[in-house]
């Protein structure tokens, strides 16, 4: 199947085939939500103490999700395999995280429970999440709270020592648990010392900078994994009873996104091609409060945390002519806070995806802040010129609370905006613009977390499991300390209780030869070409093409014409790219080079998913799927299921497999902040 720039005739049905319907074998079903997971462990099968150590686990990953797995199936005995591509795994992107992290504890005493922490995570992923995996998460929630605070973390406490609390968008309690603007950084630290600890006990073997390439399905189960060695650059395989990926989210298939630079699809996307099905690739979460891009030398962007929209009052001018002008001299009375003006009962604490798309209108509108910069309009296709930003302003907060009480809560967060913008935040508003943050897709899973290959996991943001079309924030670090904590530790020993009379394997099996022999093709591959252009040059490409086409806005035409200029990018890439350096040795060309290759393909994957769904969702957002005031519309007769998609056979076509899903619990209702 072909498309190219210039295909117009073509369909979303011409470009994929449906399969059977999939479903989810292993949440009890049969039990009250609340009796689920409770039920699932006990009759999930045990390994014996002893029987434990003649066990291996490979898991791929050191962030909060890879890291707690590893220390947790460490302790429990196990020997684990764990493996990063940093130089250590305590420079897992996890770190990066700033917010904080939800819990249902109720400790405010505003109306919090493990059933509303539940339907909030429902209902702000647009109803596209599984009520039993999100009921499990939120009531394990309160555990992780306690297991770090076990371990040291040092949550912000209030004055009287109770560990203090702030809210998040999307919900009306204060639920989030927060270590300043570095909650990420000091939950790694306590999941890492867990890991060290392990590391000395003899339990965990850590393998830094070795970057997973393949995974080797042998006999039809997960059995090891083809590894390249970053230092020496040898090809290396590595074999265990049951293979476990934590390997983060793919936002820089955008290019320009917060995530870590080294963040990457390779791990699940060769699993996908290997068998694993992939979950929901099209959503997308957009981040409202980012700095603007400033350059076009920028390879990244920044974000400021979410917990600022606490305090923060978001705004532009009522005036196109006002937008040029310094902000302090904007009279109150010439200020749009249109946030609070359009949504009332969640004002600037609206969800991601609602005040992300809002801050897009404004800009669109032509009410932007910030310097001009030029652009194509999606629906026009001319160029044109425009202000993308909008303020966030503090100066309410520093009359009402003081700098002190301002500074002690959000401090190096305003330093940073300072040092990256040179504009001092207490003085002046903040310039803001959403940016790609998180994927919500992922590797599909069933409730022990399982994919579509046996003896495959997968973990954290690397799955698709929970957080639906749009994720609260404060979600991601929550599942990924249950997954790797409280749900991987219970549903791994059922998978290894049936591994313990397998025959161990090695090199010489025929699966091994062939994802060894892959590996190496491709490597070399990637080195002969010697083209002209630089592999950033083409991630750049496809990041403007994701952005523009696959971003904030989606829309029929401009899908498939980003397909056809996918095809043709990467048939450029494969002809023209050119990788400098050698396969020995540290070569990061080459490792940028094969992160590429793959977001190439899954870009693909991405706008056929964005394609097939016509319907308005969380942060999927349909253009032609809208309610006569703007929001998103959702077909909930047409599009109630979760997309895994099968990897394209010889036609080239993915095939849609749809997972019903089913709410019990939850009425099914148009979402509304206002
Ligand atoms: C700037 C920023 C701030 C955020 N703030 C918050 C917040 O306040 N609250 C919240 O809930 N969420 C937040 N998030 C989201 C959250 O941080 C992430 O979703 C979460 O940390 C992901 O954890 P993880 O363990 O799944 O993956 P990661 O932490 O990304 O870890 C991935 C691991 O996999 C390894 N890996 C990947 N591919 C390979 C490979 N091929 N071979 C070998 N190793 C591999 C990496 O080396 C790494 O160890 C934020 C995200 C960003 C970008």
């Amino acid at each position: 199947m072909s498309t190219t720039t210039a295909d117009t005739t073509v369909t979303a049905e011409d470009l994929y085939t449906i399969g059977a319907e999939i479903h989810d074998a292993k949440a009890p079903l049969d039990s009250p939500l609340d009796k689920m997971w409770g039920q699932r462990k006990f009759t999930a099968k045990l390994v014996n103490p002893s029987n434990r150590r003649k066990l291996n686990i490979i898991i791929v990953g050191t962030g909060l999700a890879g890291g707690a797995a590893a220390a947790s199936l460490g302790e429990m005995g196990y020997h684990v395999l764990n493996f990063c591509y940093q130089d250590s795994p305590r420079r897992a992107h996890s770190i990066a995280a700033q917010g904080g992290i939800n819990a249902a504890k109720n400790y405010r005493n505003d109306g919090d429970s493990t059933y509303r922490l539940f339907y909030d995570t429902v209902k702000g992923g647009d109803y596209r999440a599984r009520e039993t995996n999100v009921y499990r998460l939120a009531e394990v929630s309160a555990n992780i709270i306690d297991q770090c605070v076990a371990q040291g973390v040092p949550f912000a406490r209030e004055y009287g020592g109770l560990l203090d609390n702030r809210s998040f968008g999307g919900v009306q309690v204060s639920r989030t648990f927060y270590a300043r603007g570095q909650t990420g950084q000091q939950l790694l630290i306590g999941a890492y010392q867990a890991l060290e600890r392990q590391v000395a006990a003899g339990t965990v073997s850590m393998y830094a900078r070795h970057e997973m390439q393949d995974v080797i399905v042998a006999d039809g189960r997960a059995r090891g994994i083809v590894v390249r060695d970053m230092v020496t650059g040898e090809i290396q395989t590595y074999y265990a009873d049951v293979v476990i990926l934590a390997t983060g989210g793919y936002g820089n298939v955008f290019f320009l996104s917060t995530n870590a630079m080294g963040s990457n699809t390779t791990a699940i996307w060769r699993a996908h091609k290997r068998g694993a099905f992939f979950g929901n690739p099209c959503y997308t979460q957009i981040h409202p409060t980012c700095i603007p891009q400033h350059g076009e030398y920028q390879s990244k962007l920044t974000l400021m945390s979410e917990s600022l929209r606490n305090d923060g009052r978001i705004w532009v001018p009522k005036r196109v002519e006002d937008c040029s002008k310094d902000p302090r001299e904007i009279p109150e009375a010439d200020r749009d806070y249109y946030l609070e003006r359009i949504y009332p009962s969640f004002g600037n604490l609206v969800p991601r995806d609602i005040a992300s798309r809002q801050a897009k209108y404004m800009c669109d509108e032509g009410r932007g802040v910030g310097p001009e910069v030029e652009e194509v309009d999606q629906a026009t296709g001319q160029k044109v010129l425009r202000r993308r930003g909008v303020y966030l302003d503090f100066a309410d907060a520093l009359n009402r609370l003081g700098h002190k009480a301002v500074e002690a809560k959000y401090g190096n967060l305003f330093d940073m905006y300072q040092q990256i913008t040179g504009e001092n935040p207490y003085e002046t508003p903040m310039r803001i613009y959403p940016a790609v943050h998180y994927t919500m897709g992922g590797l599909w899973v069933d409730y022990d977390l399982e994919t579509t290959i046996p003896g495959l996991f997968c973990a954290g943001e690397a799955n698709f499991a929970d957080q639906g079309a749009n994720r609260l924030g404060a979600s991601a670090l929550m599942q990924g300390l249950a997954d790797g904590y409280f749900v991987l530790p219970e549903t791994i020993p059922n998978y290894l209780a049936g591994m313990l009379r397998a025959e161990p394997i090695d090199d010489s099996h025929p699966a091994a030869q062939e994802a060894i022999a892959a590996v190496k093709e491709r490597t070399q591959k990637l080195l002969t070409i010697q083209g002209s252009r630089s592999v950033d040059s083409f991630h750049k490409e496809l990041g403007r093409i994701m952005w523009e086409y696959c971003g904030m806005e989606r829309r029929e035409e401009g899908l498939v014409r980003a397909i056809g200029l996918i095809r043709d990018l990467r048939a450029d890439f494969w002809t023209d790219v050119k990788v400098t350096g050698e396969g020995v040795g540290l070569n990061q060309a080459l490792e940028r080079a094969a992160r590429l290759a793959d977001f190439l393909e899954l870009g693909e994957l991405m706008c056929i998913d964005a394609l097939q769904r016509r319907e308005s969702c969380g942060g999927h957002f349909r253009a032609e799927s809208k309610t006569p005031d703007g929001e998103a519309l959702r077909h909930d007769d047409q599009f109630l299921y979760v997309s895994a998609w099968e990897a394209a056979g010889e036609d080239g076509k993915p095939t849609l497999h749809k997972e019903p899903l089913v709410y019990k619990n939850i009425e099914l209702k148009t979402r509304s902040y206002k």
